[in-house]
């Protein structure tokens, strides 16, 4: 009648509950990074084409990043473009509408705008953005490059 072993196991059995309730609340809230994409001389499918590939914005996406489109394209031909390269933006916009993505997601800890001219970095700091120059990234840019610029520097 040796009881040992088995009731062991269920007491040694982790308490889930409270540990995925913390997680939850981590990931969700404290990592919440907005990215704001350029299309023209930023993405690989603009016109011209810049050194961004959709395959980093895709990823973005994947990691939980919040990712749109801030650019000189009409709203109307943005969200189709993105959507052939497999994104759906989570904002789309003029580059002057960037202090509105901010006031939608104002639980973010960073926002970043990517993009390739004085304008896009003239409109990215009076949001409140960090601004990403293409110019100045090293290549190829990989998610790395957007997720951690201080790390690059
Ligand atoms: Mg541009």
């Amino acid at each position: 009648m040796a009881q040992g072993p088995p009731r062991r196991t269920r007491l040694n059995r982790p308490a889930t509950f409270p540990v995925v309730g913390e997680l939850s609340v981590g990931l969700s809230v404290a990592e919440l990074v907005v990215v704001s994409f350029d299309i023209d001389g930023t993405m690989e499918f603009g016109d011209p084409p810049g050194p961004v590939p959709a395959a980093v914005a895709r990823e973005l996406v994947a990691r939980g990043y919040v990712v749109g489109v801030a650019s000189d394209w009409p709203r109307s031909q943005q969200q189709p473009l993105w959507s052939r390269h497999g994104i759906e933006p989570r904002f789309v916009g003029g580059k002057h509408h960037l202090h509105e993505v901010k006031a939608a997601f104002p639980d973010a800890t960073r926002y970043i705008h990517v993009g390739d001219t004085d304008v896009d970095e003239h409109y990215a700091v009076l949001a409140g953005f960090e601004f990403l120059r293409v110019d100045d990234l090293e290549l190829p840019v990989v998610a790395e490059t957007i997720d951690d610029p201080v790390d690059r520097a």
